[in-house]
Protein backbone atom coordinates (compact mmCIF):
# COMPACT_ATOMS: atom_id res chain seq x y z
CA UNK A 1 0.00 0.00 0.00
CA UNK A 2 0.62 3.28 -1.01
CA UNK A 3 2.00 5.87 2.12
CA UNK A 4 0.59 8.58 2.83
CA UNK A 5 2.70 11.63 4.56
CA UNK A 6 0.44 14.16 6.76
CA UNK A 7 1.54 17.21 5.43
CA UNK A 8 4.14 18.08 2.30
CA UNK A 9 5.23 21.28 1.62
CA UNK A 10 6.04 22.32 -1.43
CA UNK A 11 9.05 25.09 -1.85
CA UNK A 12 12.35 25.14 0.51
CA UNK A 13 12.44 29.35 0.54
CA UNK A 14 12.12 31.05 4.27
CA UNK A 15 8.61 30.01 4.33
CA UNK A 16 8.72 26.57 3.56
CA UNK A 17 11.60 25.54 6.54
CA UNK A 18 9.45 28.29 8.86
CA UNK A 19 6.43 25.92 8.11
CA UNK A 20 8.52 22.76 8.70
CA UNK A 21 10.48 23.83 11.55
CA UNK A 22 7.22 25.55 13.67
CA UNK A 23 4.98 22.42 12.47
CA UNK A 24 7.47 19.97 14.22
CA UNK A 25 8.22 21.90 17.51
CA UNK A 26 4.22 22.03 17.63
CA UNK A 27 3.55 18.21 16.77
CA UNK A 28 6.61 16.16 16.56
CA UNK A 29 4.43 13.36 15.32
CA UNK A 30 3.74 14.61 12.29
CA UNK A 31 5.31 13.21 9.09
CA UNK A 32 6.33 16.01 6.82
CA UNK A 33 7.86 16.13 3.47
CA UNK A 34 9.14 19.17 2.40
CA UNK A 35 10.00 19.65 -2.04
CA UNK A 36 12.32 21.95 -3.24
CA UNK A 37 12.54 22.25 -7.02
CA UNK A 38 16.45 23.45 -6.90
CA UNK A 39 19.46 21.98 -6.11
CA UNK A 40 19.39 23.77 -2.81
CA UNK A 41 16.92 25.28 -0.60
CA UNK A 42 17.04 28.99 0.40
CA UNK A 43 14.53 30.21 -2.43
CA UNK A 44 15.45 33.78 -2.98
CA UNK A 45 18.78 33.81 -0.62
CA UNK A 46 21.98 33.23 -2.45
CA UNK A 47 25.08 34.23 -0.80
CA UNK A 48 27.71 33.59 -3.46
CA UNK A 49 31.44 33.07 -2.31
CA UNK A 50 34.16 35.19 -4.13
CA UNK A 51 37.74 35.26 -4.55
CA UNK A 52 38.32 31.96 -3.23
CA UNK A 53 35.53 32.65 -0.02
CA UNK A 54 37.14 36.04 0.64
CA UNK A 55 34.12 37.69 0.06
CA UNK A 56 30.66 36.83 0.56
CA UNK A 57 28.34 38.70 -2.32
CA UNK A 58 24.59 38.65 -1.54
CA UNK A 59 22.50 38.35 -4.74
CA UNK A 60 19.58 37.70 -2.58
CA UNK A 61 18.11 39.04 0.56
CA UNK A 62 20.90 41.06 2.20
CA UNK A 63 19.59 42.10 5.99
CA UNK A 64 17.00 41.56 8.63
CA UNK A 65 15.51 45.12 10.15
CA UNK A 66 14.55 43.60 13.86
CA UNK A 67 12.40 46.50 14.18
CA UNK A 68 10.52 45.58 11.40
CA UNK A 69 10.57 41.70 10.86
CA UNK A 70 9.89 40.47 14.90
CA UNK A 71 8.98 36.92 13.92
CA UNK A 72 12.09 36.97 11.80
CA UNK A 73 13.98 38.11 14.50
CA UNK A 74 12.65 35.15 16.89
CA UNK A 75 13.42 32.66 14.56
CA UNK A 76 16.87 33.54 13.91
CA UNK A 77 17.26 33.61 17.40
CA UNK A 78 15.30 30.06 17.85
CA UNK A 79 18.12 28.93 15.46
CA UNK A 80 20.74 30.12 17.60
CA UNK A 81 22.44 32.38 14.75
CA UNK A 82 24.93 35.01 15.12
CA UNK A 83 24.48 38.41 13.41
CA UNK A 84 26.27 41.25 12.30
CA UNK A 85 24.52 44.77 12.68
CA UNK A 86 24.66 46.47 9.30
CA UNK A 87 24.75 50.25 10.20
CA UNK A 88 24.66 51.49 6.54
CA UNK A 89 21.76 51.61 4.60
CA UNK A 90 21.13 52.65 0.79
CA UNK A 91 22.24 56.04 0.24
CA UNK A 92 19.84 58.64 -0.51
CA UNK A 93 20.06 60.71 -4.04
CA UNK A 94 22.06 64.77 -3.43
CA UNK A 95 19.91 66.12 -6.05
CA UNK A 96 16.95 67.63 -5.09
CA UNK A 97 13.95 68.79 -6.54
CA UNK A 98 13.29 72.50 -8.70
CA UNK A 99 12.19 74.39 -5.83
CA UNK A 100 10.24 76.69 -8.18
CA UNK A 101 7.77 74.09 -9.47
CA UNK A 102 7.18 73.21 -5.55
CA UNK A 103 4.47 74.58 -3.68
CA UNK A 104 5.06 76.63 -0.84
CA UNK A 105 3.96 74.28 1.69
CA UNK A 106 6.98 71.32 -0.01
CA UNK A 107 9.05 74.10 0.15
CA UNK A 108 8.50 74.32 3.75
CA UNK A 109 8.82 70.70 4.24
CA UNK A 110 12.31 70.75 2.26
CA UNK A 111 13.69 73.47 4.78
CA UNK A 112 12.40 71.80 7.85
CA UNK A 113 14.18 68.36 6.24
CA UNK A 114 17.54 70.32 4.93
CA UNK A 115 20.29 67.67 4.98
CA UNK A 116 18.44 65.07 5.37
CA UNK A 117 16.18 62.63 3.06
CA UNK A 118 14.27 65.02 0.74
CA UNK A 119 12.36 62.71 -0.98
CA UNK A 120 11.37 60.89 1.82
CA UNK A 121 10.19 64.10 3.21
CA UNK A 122 7.87 64.74 0.54
CA UNK A 123 6.35 61.21 0.31
CA UNK A 124 5.40 61.60 4.25
CA UNK A 125 4.27 64.98 3.60
CA UNK A 126 1.78 63.76 0.92
CA UNK A 127 0.67 60.59 3.20
CA UNK A 128 -0.37 63.07 5.95
CA UNK A 129 -2.02 64.71 3.56
CA UNK A 130 -3.81 62.38 2.18
CA UNK A 131 -5.17 60.35 5.69
CA UNK A 132 -3.38 62.80 8.34
CA UNK A 133 -7.20 62.88 9.33
CA UNK A 134 -6.91 59.01 10.01
CA UNK A 135 -3.98 58.11 11.37
CA UNK A 136 -2.44 58.80 14.66
CA UNK A 137 1.35 59.62 12.93
CA UNK A 138 2.64 62.06 16.37
CA UNK A 139 1.87 59.32 18.70
CA UNK A 140 2.74 56.29 16.49
CA UNK A 141 4.74 53.65 18.61
CA UNK A 142 5.51 49.75 16.64
CA UNK A 143 4.95 48.98 19.95
CA UNK A 144 1.81 50.73 20.65
CA UNK A 145 -0.69 48.30 22.27
CA UNK A 146 -3.72 47.51 19.57
CA UNK A 147 -1.49 49.16 16.71
CA UNK A 148 -1.51 46.05 14.79
CA UNK A 149 -5.61 45.77 14.60
CA UNK A 150 -5.70 49.88 13.91
CA UNK A 151 -3.50 49.34 11.05
CA UNK A 152 -5.63 46.65 9.70
CA UNK A 153 -8.58 48.96 9.97
CA UNK A 154 -6.89 51.67 8.28
CA UNK A 155 -5.90 49.04 5.53
CA UNK A 156 -9.41 47.65 4.88
CA UNK A 157 -11.44 51.02 5.43
CA UNK A 158 -9.14 53.93 4.82
CA UNK A 159 -10.82 56.80 2.42
CA UNK A 160 -9.40 59.41 0.06
CA UNK A 161 -11.55 61.77 -2.35
CA UNK A 162 -14.54 59.72 -1.38
CA UNK A 163 -13.53 56.38 -2.29
CA UNK A 164 -11.92 53.68 -0.29
CA UNK A 165 -7.63 54.00 -0.34
CA UNK A 166 -7.11 50.34 -1.48
CA UNK A 167 -8.94 51.02 -4.46
CA UNK A 168 -6.30 53.37 -5.54
CA UNK A 169 -3.22 53.24 -6.66
CA UNK A 170 -0.60 55.05 -4.72
CA UNK A 171 0.86 57.64 -7.52
CA UNK A 172 -3.04 58.45 -7.84
CA UNK A 173 -3.14 59.84 -4.12
CA UNK A 174 0.08 61.26 -4.23
CA UNK A 175 -1.08 63.33 -7.62
CA UNK A 176 -3.86 65.04 -5.74
CA UNK A 177 -2.19 66.40 -2.83
CA UNK A 178 1.42 66.99 -4.11
CA UNK A 179 3.03 69.23 -7.45
CA UNK A 180 3.69 67.32 -9.99
CA UNK A 181 7.54 68.49 -9.63
CA UNK A 182 7.20 66.77 -5.72
CA UNK A 183 5.62 63.52 -6.88
CA UNK A 184 8.04 62.73 -9.83
CA UNK A 185 10.85 63.65 -7.68
CA UNK A 186 9.63 60.82 -4.97
CA UNK A 187 9.17 58.25 -7.31
CA UNK A 188 12.46 58.71 -9.47
CA UNK A 189 14.79 59.58 -6.45
CA UNK A 190 13.00 57.95 -3.17
CA UNK A 191 15.18 55.47 -1.64
CA UNK A 192 12.32 54.22 0.37
CA UNK A 193 11.97 50.83 -1.61
CA UNK A 194 11.62 49.19 -4.80
CA UNK A 195 7.65 49.07 -4.78
CA UNK A 196 7.45 52.80 -5.94
CA UNK A 197 8.75 51.86 -9.44
CA UNK A 198 5.37 51.17 -10.37
CA UNK A 199 1.98 52.20 -8.59
CA UNK A 200 1.86 49.93 -5.34
CA UNK A 201 -1.82 49.71 -3.66
CA UNK A 202 -2.01 53.13 -1.60
CA UNK A 203 -3.64 51.33 1.43
CA UNK A 204 -1.37 48.48 1.47
CA UNK A 205 1.98 50.45 0.43
CA UNK A 206 1.05 53.27 3.86
CA UNK A 207 0.65 50.27 6.15
CA UNK A 208 4.29 48.93 5.46
CA UNK A 209 5.90 52.45 4.97
CA UNK A 210 3.73 53.75 8.70
CA UNK A 211 6.49 50.45 10.01
CA UNK A 212 9.59 51.92 8.07
CA UNK A 213 9.09 55.22 9.14
CA UNK A 214 9.54 53.89 13.11
CA UNK A 215 12.08 51.72 12.41
CA UNK A 216 15.23 52.63 14.65
CA UNK A 217 17.80 49.44 15.89
CA UNK A 218 19.97 49.07 13.39
CA UNK A 219 19.75 45.78 10.86
CA UNK A 220 21.95 42.89 11.17
CA UNK A 221 22.94 40.13 8.62
CA UNK A 222 24.25 36.49 9.89
CA UNK A 223 27.50 35.88 10.66
CA UNK A 224 28.23 34.22 7.28
CA UNK A 225 25.96 36.27 5.46
CA UNK A 226 22.12 35.02 4.64
CA UNK A 227 23.45 31.36 3.67
CA UNK A 228 23.95 30.59 7.27
CA UNK A 229 20.66 31.36 8.25
CA UNK A 230 19.42 29.11 5.41
CA UNK A 231 22.22 26.45 6.37
CA UNK A 232 20.82 26.52 10.04
CA UNK A 233 17.14 26.17 9.48
CA UNK A 234 17.74 23.47 7.20
CA UNK A 235 19.82 21.75 9.29
CA UNK A 236 16.92 22.23 11.95
CA UNK A 237 14.25 21.00 9.99
CA UNK A 238 16.58 18.01 9.08
CA UNK A 239 17.35 17.08 12.98
CA UNK A 240 13.48 17.44 13.69
CA UNK A 241 12.76 14.22 11.16
CA UNK A 242 11.55 16.49 7.98
CA UNK A 243 12.40 14.95 5.23
CA UNK A 244 13.75 17.52 2.40
CA UNK A 245 13.31 16.12 -1.32
CA UNK A 246 15.97 18.03 -3.89
CA UNK A 247 15.01 18.61 -7.19
CA UNK A 248 11.74 18.08 -7.25
CA UNK A 249 9.27 19.59 -9.21
CA UNK A 250 5.88 19.89 -8.24
CA UNK A 251 3.75 19.97 -11.69
CA UNK A 252 0.24 19.14 -10.46
CA UNK A 253 -2.09 18.05 -7.73
CA UNK A 254 -4.94 15.26 -7.93
CA UNK A 255 -7.53 14.81 -5.63
CA UNK A 256 -8.32 11.10 -4.46
CA UNK A 257 -11.92 10.07 -4.06
CA UNK A 258 -10.97 9.96 -0.33
CA UNK A 259 -10.22 13.45 -0.34
CA UNK A 260 -6.48 12.73 0.01
CA UNK A 261 -4.06 14.29 -2.65
CA UNK A 262 -1.85 12.56 -5.24
CA UNK A 263 1.19 15.31 -5.70
CA UNK A 264 2.98 14.49 -9.21
CA UNK A 265 6.43 15.40 -8.93
CA UNK A 266 9.45 15.59 -11.63
CA UNK A 267 12.59 14.52 -10.59
CA UNK A 268 15.10 15.22 -13.75
CA UNK A 269 13.49 12.85 -16.20
CA UNK A 270 11.20 10.42 -14.04
CA UNK A 271 7.95 11.04 -12.36
CA UNK A 272 6.86 10.44 -9.32
CA UNK A 273 3.10 10.22 -6.97
CA UNK A 274 3.15 11.42 -3.62
CA UNK A 275 0.16 11.13 -1.72
CA UNK A 276 -0.61 13.35 1.16
CA UNK A 277 -3.66 14.43 3.39
CA UNK A 278 -2.78 18.47 2.99
CA UNK A 279 -0.13 20.25 0.84
CA UNK A 280 1.13 23.31 1.48
CA UNK A 281 2.21 25.36 -1.07
CA UNK A 282 4.99 28.19 0.08
CA UNK A 283 5.42 29.25 -3.26
CA UNK A 284 5.42 32.96 -5.16
CA UNK A 285 3.12 33.96 -7.74
CA UNK A 286 4.57 32.66 -11.02
CA UNK A 287 4.93 29.48 -9.71
CA UNK A 288 1.83 29.13 -8.58
CA UNK A 289 0.59 30.10 -12.20
CA UNK A 290 2.58 27.28 -13.43
CA UNK A 291 0.31 25.00 -11.13
CA UNK A 292 -3.08 26.80 -12.72
CA UNK A 293 -4.65 23.32 -14.18
CA UNK A 294 -4.89 22.31 -10.09
CA UNK A 295 -6.37 25.10 -8.80
CA UNK A 296 -9.71 26.37 -8.19
CA UNK A 297 -11.31 29.21 -9.66
CA UNK A 298 -11.23 31.33 -7.23
CA UNK A 299 -7.60 30.67 -6.28
CA UNK A 300 -7.07 31.53 -9.84
CA UNK A 301 -8.97 34.63 -9.57
CA UNK A 302 -6.52 35.75 -6.89
CA UNK A 303 -2.78 34.81 -8.28
CA UNK A 304 -2.97 38.21 -10.37
CA UNK A 305 -3.96 40.36 -7.64
CA UNK A 306 0.24 40.98 -6.45
CA UNK A 307 2.42 43.03 -9.16
CA UNK A 308 6.00 40.91 -10.05
CA UNK A 309 9.26 43.33 -8.94
CA UNK A 310 12.09 42.40 -11.38
CA UNK A 311 15.40 43.22 -9.22
CA UNK A 312 18.75 41.82 -11.07
CA UNK A 313 21.64 42.19 -8.74
CA UNK A 314 25.49 42.24 -10.29
CA UNK A 315 28.80 42.15 -8.60
CA UNK A 316 32.06 42.37 -8.99
CA UNK A 317 36.04 41.40 -6.90
CA UNK A 318 38.66 44.30 -8.00
CA UNK A 319 42.05 44.25 -7.41
CA UNK A 320 43.23 47.73 -6.22
CA UNK A 321 40.17 49.05 -5.26
CA UNK A 322 38.73 52.79 -5.94
CA UNK A 323 37.04 52.57 -2.38
CA UNK A 324 38.22 52.69 0.93
CA UNK A 325 36.50 50.70 4.37
CA UNK A 326 34.59 54.10 5.30
CA UNK A 327 33.01 54.83 1.26
CA UNK A 328 29.47 55.42 1.34
CA UNK A 329 27.13 53.10 -0.21
CA UNK A 330 26.60 54.95 -3.59
CA UNK A 331 23.06 56.76 -4.90
CA UNK A 332 23.44 55.29 -8.45
CA UNK A 333 23.93 58.80 -9.75
CA UNK A 334 25.40 59.34 -13.10
CA UNK A 335 25.42 54.90 -13.59
CA UNK A 336 22.93 52.68 -14.89
CA UNK A 337 21.89 51.61 -11.68
CA UNK A 338 19.68 51.97 -8.31
CA UNK A 339 22.37 51.77 -5.66
CA UNK A 340 25.81 50.84 -5.34
CA UNK A 341 27.17 49.05 -2.35
CA UNK A 342 31.09 48.45 -1.37
CA UNK A 343 33.24 46.55 0.76
CA UNK A 344 36.45 46.34 1.45
CA UNK A 345 38.44 43.30 2.13
CA UNK A 346 38.62 42.46 5.72
CA UNK A 347 42.48 42.04 6.00
CA UNK A 348 44.06 44.03 3.14
CA UNK A 349 41.84 46.80 2.10
CA UNK A 350 43.98 48.56 -0.27
CA UNK A 351 44.14 45.49 -2.25
CA UNK A 352 41.15 43.60 -3.09
CA UNK A 353 37.24 45.16 -2.89
CA UNK A 354 33.83 44.16 -3.68
CA UNK A 355 31.34 46.11 -5.06
CA UNK A 356 27.61 45.21 -5.61
CA UNK A 357 24.82 47.09 -8.20
CA UNK A 358 21.25 46.61 -7.43
CA UNK A 359 18.94 47.32 -9.88
CA UNK A 360 15.09 47.66 -10.07
CA UNK A 361 13.16 48.90 -12.63
CA UNK A 362 14.14 50.29 -15.15
CA UNK A 363 17.84 49.20 -14.75
CA UNK A 364 17.28 45.64 -14.22
CA UNK A 365 15.91 45.41 -17.75
CA UNK A 366 20.15 46.83 -18.66
CA UNK A 367 21.29 43.89 -16.87
CA UNK A 368 19.18 41.49 -17.66
CA UNK A 369 20.14 41.57 -21.54
CA UNK A 370 23.60 40.99 -20.26
CA UNK A 371 23.22 37.76 -18.85
CA UNK A 372 25.19 34.96 -20.34
CA UNK A 373 22.03 32.57 -21.76
CA UNK A 374 18.79 34.93 -22.86
CA UNK A 375 16.05 32.67 -21.43
CA UNK A 376 17.23 30.78 -19.59
CA UNK A 377 19.77 33.28 -17.59
CA UNK A 378 19.62 32.47 -13.97
CA UNK A 379 22.25 31.06 -12.78
CA UNK A 380 20.96 29.74 -9.49
CA UNK A 381 22.31 27.25 -6.66
CA UNK A 382 23.22 24.82 -9.78
CA UNK A 383 25.74 27.26 -10.70
CA UNK A 384 27.96 29.78 -9.55
CA UNK A 385 26.16 33.48 -10.20
CA UNK A 386 29.81 34.12 -11.52
CA UNK A 387 30.41 34.56 -14.46
CA UNK A 388 32.86 34.85 -17.83
CA UNK A 389 31.29 37.12 -20.10
CA UNK A 390 32.77 40.05 -21.54
CA UNK A 391 29.97 41.77 -22.05
CA UNK A 392 29.04 41.82 -18.37
CA UNK A 393 32.46 42.88 -17.45
CA UNK A 394 32.91 45.72 -20.02
CA UNK A 395 29.57 46.81 -18.44
CA UNK A 396 30.57 46.52 -14.59
CA UNK A 397 34.05 48.44 -15.43
CA UNK A 398 31.80 51.36 -17.11
CA UNK A 399 29.12 51.59 -14.48
CA UNK A 400 32.52 52.25 -11.94
CA UNK A 401 34.26 54.35 -13.90
CA UNK A 402 30.61 56.42 -13.95
CA UNK A 403 30.29 55.86 -10.43
CA UNK A 404 34.07 56.94 -9.14
CA UNK A 405 34.36 59.79 -12.15
CA UNK A 406 37.33 58.14 -13.58
CA UNK A 407 38.62 56.97 -16.77
CA UNK A 408 40.98 54.60 -15.82
CA UNK A 409 39.93 51.00 -16.62
CA UNK A 410 39.66 49.43 -12.93
CA UNK A 411 41.05 45.64 -12.88
CA UNK A 412 38.08 43.24 -12.30
CA UNK A 413 38.76 39.57 -11.06
CA UNK A 414 35.10 38.27 -10.54
CA UNK A 415 32.20 39.15 -11.62
CA UNK A 416 28.76 37.84 -11.64
CA UNK A 417 24.66 38.54 -12.15
CA UNK A 418 21.91 37.30 -10.70
CA UNK A 419 18.23 37.87 -12.20
CA UNK A 420 15.26 37.44 -10.02
CA UNK A 421 12.35 37.39 -12.72
CA UNK A 422 13.36 34.37 -14.64
CA UNK A 423 11.95 30.52 -13.07
CA UNK A 424 11.15 29.41 -10.99
CA UNK A 425 10.76 33.08 -9.00
CA UNK A 426 9.32 35.00 -11.75
CA UNK A 427 10.21 38.43 -9.58
CA UNK A 428 12.43 39.49 -6.75
CA UNK A 429 9.68 40.86 -4.85
CA UNK A 430 6.08 41.24 -5.22
CA UNK A 431 3.27 43.85 -3.90
CA UNK A 432 -0.66 44.30 -4.18
CA UNK A 433 -2.28 45.88 -6.69
CA UNK A 434 -4.47 48.65 -6.19
CA UNK A 435 -7.82 47.64 -6.46
CA UNK A 436 -7.36 44.52 -4.79
CA UNK A 437 -8.31 43.58 -1.17
CA UNK A 438 -5.45 41.74 0.65
CA UNK A 439 -7.31 40.54 3.30
CA UNK A 440 -9.81 38.93 1.32
CA UNK A 441 -6.47 37.54 -1.28
CA UNK A 442 -5.01 36.25 1.97
CA UNK A 443 -7.93 34.81 3.24
CA UNK A 444 -8.83 32.62 0.28
CA UNK A 445 -5.64 31.20 -0.45
CA UNK A 446 -4.42 30.35 3.00
CA UNK A 447 -7.36 27.49 3.10
CA UNK A 448 -9.19 25.97 0.42
CA UNK A 449 -10.37 22.66 -1.11
CA UNK A 450 -9.42 21.93 -4.62
CA UNK A 451 -13.42 20.76 -5.02
CA UNK A 452 -16.28 22.08 -4.78
CA UNK A 453 -17.88 19.22 -3.09
CA UNK A 454 -17.38 21.00 0.12
CA UNK A 455 -14.55 18.75 1.60
CA UNK A 456 -12.66 20.74 3.67
CA UNK A 457 -9.65 22.69 3.33
CA UNK A 458 -7.09 20.72 2.22
CA UNK A 459 -4.55 23.20 0.15
CA UNK A 460 -2.41 26.23 2.02
CA UNK A 461 -0.90 28.43 0.12
CA UNK A 462 1.88 31.01 1.80
CA UNK A 463 5.36 33.15 1.18
CA UNK A 464 5.95 36.85 0.57
CA UNK A 465 4.55 37.16 -2.40
CA UNK A 466 0.22 37.05 -0.96
CA UNK A 467 2.05 38.35 2.70
CA UNK A 468 1.03 41.50 4.52
CA UNK A 469 4.33 42.36 4.65
CA UNK A 470 5.71 41.88 0.59
CA UNK A 471 9.81 42.39 0.02
CA UNK A 472 10.89 41.00 3.41
CA UNK A 473 11.44 37.88 4.85
CA UNK A 474 8.53 38.32 7.78
CA UNK A 475 5.82 38.79 5.10
CA UNK A 476 6.72 35.39 4.33
CA UNK A 477 7.02 34.44 7.53
CA UNK A 478 3.34 36.38 8.77
CA UNK A 479 1.84 34.28 5.91
CA UNK A 480 2.80 30.97 7.16
CA UNK A 481 1.92 31.78 10.91
CA UNK A 482 -1.83 32.48 9.27
CA UNK A 483 -1.27 29.14 7.76
CA UNK A 484 -0.33 27.23 10.72
CA UNK A 485 -3.49 28.91 12.78
CA UNK A 486 -5.28 27.20 10.35
CA UNK A 487 -4.24 23.67 10.44
CA UNK A 488 -4.24 22.53 13.78
CA UNK A 489 -7.28 20.87 13.95
CA UNK A 490 -7.27 19.13 10.91
CA UNK A 491 -3.31 18.39 11.00
CA UNK A 492 -3.33 15.02 13.24
CA UNK A 493 -0.73 12.89 13.11
CA UNK A 494 -1.52 9.48 10.45
CA UNK A 495 -0.05 6.39 11.79
CA UNK A 496 1.25 4.97 8.88
CA UNK A 497 4.61 3.88 8.27
CA UNK A 498 7.02 4.69 5.46
CA UNK A 499 5.15 7.55 4.47
CA UNK A 500 7.67 8.62 2.20
CA UNK A 501 7.14 5.69 0.17
CA UNK A 502 6.80 7.20 -3.78
CA UNK A 503 5.62 5.20 -6.80
CA UNK A 504 6.70 5.72 -9.98
C1 LIG B 1 17.45 40.84 -4.50
C2 LIG B 1 16.56 40.64 -3.30
C3 LIG B 1 16.86 41.31 -2.12
C4 LIG B 1 16.06 41.11 -0.99
N1 LIG B 1 16.43 41.72 0.17
C5 LIG B 1 15.77 41.42 1.31
C6 LIG B 1 16.26 41.87 2.55
O1 LIG B 1 17.29 42.53 2.62
N2 LIG B 1 15.56 41.55 3.68
C7 LIG B 1 14.43 40.79 3.63
O2 LIG B 1 13.82 40.54 4.67
N3 LIG B 1 13.97 40.32 2.45
C8 LIG B 1 14.61 40.60 1.30
N4 LIG B 1 14.18 40.09 0.12
C9 LIG B 1 12.95 39.30 0.10
C10 LIG B 1 13.18 37.88 0.61
O3 LIG B 1 14.27 37.32 -0.05
C11 LIG B 1 11.89 37.07 0.32
O4 LIG B 1 10.80 37.72 0.96
C12 LIG B 1 11.93 35.64 0.84
O5 LIG B 1 13.15 35.03 0.57
C13 LIG B 1 10.77 34.89 0.18
O6 LIG B 1 10.68 33.59 0.70
P1 LIG B 1 9.51 32.63 0.21
O7 LIG B 1 9.67 31.36 0.95
O8 LIG B 1 8.21 33.33 0.30
O9 LIG B 1 9.73 32.40 -1.34
P2 LIG B 1 11.00 31.88 -2.16
O10 LIG B 1 12.27 32.26 -1.51
O11 LIG B 1 10.77 32.37 -3.56
O12 LIG B 1 10.89 30.29 -2.11
C14 LIG B 1 10.11 29.54 -2.99
C15 LIG B 1 10.82 28.21 -3.25
O13 LIG B 1 9.96 27.38 -4.01
C16 LIG B 1 10.73 26.67 -4.98
N5 LIG B 1 9.81 26.26 -6.05
C17 LIG B 1 9.22 27.02 -6.98
N6 LIG B 1 8.39 26.28 -7.74
C18 LIG B 1 8.43 25.02 -7.25
C19 LIG B 1 7.77 23.80 -7.60
N7 LIG B 1 6.86 23.74 -8.60
N8 LIG B 1 8.06 22.68 -6.90
C20 LIG B 1 8.97 22.71 -5.88
N9 LIG B 1 9.61 23.84 -5.50
C21 LIG B 1 9.34 24.99 -6.18
C22 LIG B 1 11.77 27.70 -5.39
O14 LIG B 1 12.88 27.09 -6.00
C23 LIG B 1 12.10 28.35 -4.04
O15 LIG B 1 13.15 27.68 -3.38
C24 LIG B 1 14.93 40.26 -1.04
C25 LIG B 1 14.65 39.60 -2.23
C26 LIG B 1 15.45 39.78 -3.35
C27 LIG B 1 15.13 39.02 -4.59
Amino acid sequence: MQAISDICIIGGGISGLYLAHQLKQSQPGLRIQLFEALEAVGGRVQTEPMLDGQFRAEFGAVRIEPDLQPLMDRFVQELGIAVTPILSHEAGSAILPAAERLTAAERAVLERAAGGDAAWALLWYGIEQAIGDQWDFAGDRLDRPGRAADKAGLRRDARFAGRPLYQQGMWNVLADVLSHEAVEFAREKGAFYNFKNQNPNAADWICQLLDMRLMQRPSYIPQGGMQALVDAAEQAVRGAGVEIHLRHQLDAIVERDDGDLDLRLRHGDAGATVRTRRVILALPRRALEALAPSLPAPVLACLDAVLCFPIVWASCVMADPWWGPDTAPGSGEGASIRAAHFESHPATPGAYGLAMFYNDDPWCHYWANLAEQPGARFPHKNRPVRSADPRLRLALERTLQQTFGRDDVPRLLEWGLCDWSAAPFGAGVHFWKPGRDSAQVMATLAAFALGADGRAPQVHICGEAYSDFQGFFEGALRSAQRVLQLLPHAATPSHHQGFHDVCN
